[in-house]
């Protein structure tokens, strides 16, 4: 039953922090050098698959993220699918990934011929539960020529893709433990968190690779893209190859040593790439203080909080999210409803990946605060620019 008391409450919370209807959930903001980069870019007529933006996109994100090397891409998707394969996933194979997560990170693993094999997530972080994971795998695998193998499917477990949901960081250091204990290869699916740190150190850094999104909707854009973020120079120079068709360098020959993909981002994403990554700095300074807004808007509200960055992490705080205390779940598809009749965008999590058609039938452990999650969050409108509205 709505209890209408939340529910009002709520609303005015959040009208209270991001001023009249309508407010989307997540817009892009031009506001820097993107008409003049995407001008350069047209009257150079280099506006696909060859010009310098790609190549200043790529060391900026470097820069940036202090990754040694940078491959940027089509767009997330594309970035983990190669990511797990150059990580060595193949068909038979299974790759832990969490439950709650957008279904790109699934679908990477199935591109590889490789089976998902589902894993529930902290209240803390929101991301893989390092604790639970390591009790599964204790339980239900046996090490078997340095390869850790599922005992009821026989299937090598080879990788674990941990994902930083909303930008907010997993608890890397006891799953890069965690990982080297079980000879599991770990990928981070960064998608979320271009911006984020643990222990000061930029996500997506930890993993023998780490992958990116531009997705418009992401904290900055390119229209669409991705990138593979990397310390290895030969992963790197691979993941380049791989993603632009495998073609050998030659002065007019076509000629490809492998089956490539066409995964390279063209010039003009990088084009605004560039000018969005100039923008970043100030679009998580503003996503900190509306978050702060939130924060204290919602401070008396019992039974329902914001999600805040785990400690020693530093949130890019991509999606702002409320979170309902457990007896309050039932009040979600209340407050849905109210909030987007208002005219204020607000949205639950993903469905969780075991329970879509195509993975029904995937392994999982057991996922009780993944449900418990997806029952009681809702994402914000978290657009940078609502933080600079009055209050
Ligand atoms: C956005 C996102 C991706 C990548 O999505 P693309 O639209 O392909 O760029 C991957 N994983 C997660 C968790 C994401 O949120």
């Amino acid at each position: 039953m709505a209890d209408p008391d939340i529910v009002d409450q709520v609303l005015k919370a959040i009208r209270q922090v991001v001023g009249p209807a309508p407010v989307a959930l997540h817009e892009p903001r031009f506001a820097g050098n993107e008409w003049a980069y995407l001008k350069e870019c047209l009257d150079s007529t280099f506006v696909s698959s060859v010009g310098k933006f790609v190549d200043r996109f790529e060391a900026d994100l470097a820069a940036y993220t202090g990754a040694k090397h940078v491959v940027a891409v089509v767009n997330g998707t594309a970035a983990l699918h190669i990511a797990l394969k150059l990580a060595g996933v193949g068909a038979g194979d299974e790759v832990l990934i969490p439950a709650l997560t957008f279904v790109a990170t699934a679908n990477a693993v199935a591109y590889c011929g490789a089976t998902c094999h589902f894993v529930d997530s902290e209240e803390r972080t929101l991301g893989v539960n390092p604790q639970k994971l390591r009790e599964h795998l204790r339980a239900t695998t046996e090490q078997r020529n340095g390869l850790c193998v599922n005992r009821a499917t026989g299937r090598v477990i080879r990788g674990l893709v941990p994902m930083h949901t909303f930008g907010h960081p997993v608890d890397l250091d006891a799953l890069l433990a965690l990982a080297r204990d079980y000879n599991l290869v770990l990928v981070e699916d960064a998608a979320e968190s271009l911006g984020s740190a643990y222990h000061g150190r930029h996500t997506g850094t930890f993993g023998l690779m780490g992958t990116l999104s531009f997705n418009g909707n992401k904290t900055i854009t390119t229209g669409g893209g991705g990138a593979i973020l990397t310390d290895d120079p030969e992963l790197a120079r691979t993941a380049k190859h791989l993603t632009t068709t495998a073609k050998l360098s030659h002065r007019w020959a076509f000629a490809h040593d492998q089956i490539g993909y066409n995964y390279r981002m063209p010039n003009l994403n990088a084009a605004l790439g560039c000018a969005q990554l100039e923008a970043l700095p100030g679009f998580l300074e503003s996503k900190r203080r509306l978050f702060e807004r939130y924060q204290a808007a919602f401070s008396h509200i019992q039974g329902a909080s914001i999600v805040r960055e785990p400690d020693g992490c530093h949130s890019n705080y991509w999606l702002h999210a409320l979170r309902l205390a457990p007896e309050r779940a039932d009040q979600q598809e209340a407050i849905l409803a109210a909030t987007n009749e208002a005219g204020l965008m607000t949205r639950p999590v993903w469905n969780l990946m075991n329970t879509l058609s195509p993975y029904r039938s995937c392994p999982a452990m057991a996922l009780d605060s993944a449900e418990s999650l997806a029952a009681r969050l809702i994402n914000l409108p978290s657009s940078a620019h609502l933080a600079e509205r009055a209050a």
